[in-house]
């Protein structure tokens, strides 16, 4: 049996008459930009999401960095996030001027540990004479965190935003694995992953949970100023033609073309969700005794498997028998952020993290995508089984 790692065909086949009309009709009436199917989008993702606001942008990357911007982060700033992420995340801090702090993760959920970014505002800042918090080394204003709801799982938001709130920091939210994940806040209200912070970035690059046929991306927001100023930015910050109010716009608009077969996909989202759930099911089923630590979902949280991330020692030599055995799976991610080639600058130390560090030598992807059947989940959780058994015996 062959078992891919996403299997975007069967996708795009479940939707495919749609997505054809959607196409001949933009071609026909060469509707490449703005216009109803983008604020259809926009107005349909918002209310998905339970947000007042959605601004479609052209990748996740744009969304996080210009709801940053749009909320006043820029050169002079850290903005605290964590090293086990894609590197996008830290990418859109860099390119607003600001600089990027790490604070570990969890070892079950791989996301943020609350303890950890309460220990680095505790320990290695302070408040100035105006009560504002500055990192003690070097002074810079301690502006935003930015929560990475990894894998689909929602980050311990209660937690996170009673410390951002003590502190005086912007939250902005990475869902760009979590689309439609669902978090309960302690009042017992369930709130979408990406409506808790000031803004949820999130990205529709194809293989996500929500995928365009191409890039894009959009952002929430409940406040009315960020999208405002998000909208000027993504278009040459203009506010109408011509009009250019903001002098640091750039492009970052969505074509018309991904709002359409975006909005198509978005009636999908719900029951493919689902249909990940299930397949986590199985895999949970299939792997509960196997010594393996599997993806955790705390009480309160509704994860959305955009990845379904075991740990494995030797990871080089079991990935090398599943795919001897037909079937493909990932990582994510190999490097730690602050170890990668491109940080080099900011001067991390091996050991600093070791959650993360440890994860990112261990985690491994298996195949997951909603159309994944009950039979390959079945023949995946079978191979990795007999290639896990030897070290698992050993370790008894
Ligand atoms: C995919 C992703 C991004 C970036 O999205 P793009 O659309 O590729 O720019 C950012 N953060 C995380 C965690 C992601 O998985």
């Amino acid at each position: 049996m062959n078992v891919p790692f996403v299997d975007l065909a069967a996708q795009t086949a479940e939707v495919r008459p749609e997505i054809d009309e959607a196409l001949r009709a933009a071609l026909d009436r060469s509707a490449f930009y703005g216009g109803p199917a983008l604020t259809a989008f926009e107005d349909a993702f918002a209310r998905y999401c339970g947000a007042a606001h959605a601004v479609a942008v052209a990748s996740g990357t744009d969304a996080l960095e210009l709801a940053l911007r749009a909320i006043g982060i820029g050169a002079g700033d850290v903005v605290v996030t964590v090293p086990h992420t894609f590197i996008a995340t830290a990418e859109a801090v860099i390119q607003t001027g600001a600089t990027p702090r790490f604070v570990d993760v969890e070892r079950r959920t791989y996301n943020m540990d609350p303890a950890e970014l309460a220990r680095y505002l505790t320990e290695s800042c302070e408040r100035d004479t105006a009560g504002v918090v500055r990192e003690r080394a070097t002074g810079l204003r301690v502006a935003a965190v930015i929560p990475v709801h990894l894998y689909g799982l929602p980050c311990a938001m209660a937690e996170i935003l009673a410390i951002a709130e003590a502190f005086g920091l912007e939250v902005v939210e990475d869902a760009c694995q979590a689309h439609g994940a669902e978090y309960r806040l302690p009042d017992g209200r369930t709130a979408k992953a990406g409506t808790l912070g000031r803004a949820g970035c999130f990205s529709f690059y194809p293989a996500k949970n929500l995928g365009a046929i191409g890039e894009a991306g959009a952002l929430v927001t409940n406040d009315a100023a960020v999208a405002e100023r998000v909208r000027i930015l993504r278009d040459h910050g203009q506010r109408e033609r011509y009009i250019h109010v903001s002098p640091d716009g750039v492009n970052a608009r969505m074509d018309a073309i991904q709002a359409a077969v975006l909005s198509i996909k978005l009636t999908r989202l719900p029951f493919w969700n689902e249909r990940r759930r299930q397949a986590a099911a199985w895999y949970a089923e299939q792997l509960g005794d196997s010594g393996l630590q599997l993806p955790w979902e705390p009480n309160g949280a509704s994860h959305v498997y955009h990845l379904y991330v075991v740990r494995v020692p030797e990871r080089d030599r079991v990935r090398q028998e599943l795919a001897d055995a037909g079937v493909a799976t990932g990582v994510h991610y190999p490097v730690p952020l602050h170890l990668q080639p491109a940080f080099a600058q900011l001067g991390f130390e091996r050991g600093r993290y070791p959650v993360a560090e440890r994860a990112a030598a261990e985690v491994v992807s298996l195949p997951m995508y909603p159309h994944i059947t009950q039979e390959q989940v079945s023949y995946v959780a079978a191979q990795l089984r007999h290639a896990v058994a030897p070290l698992m015996a050993a370790r008894r």
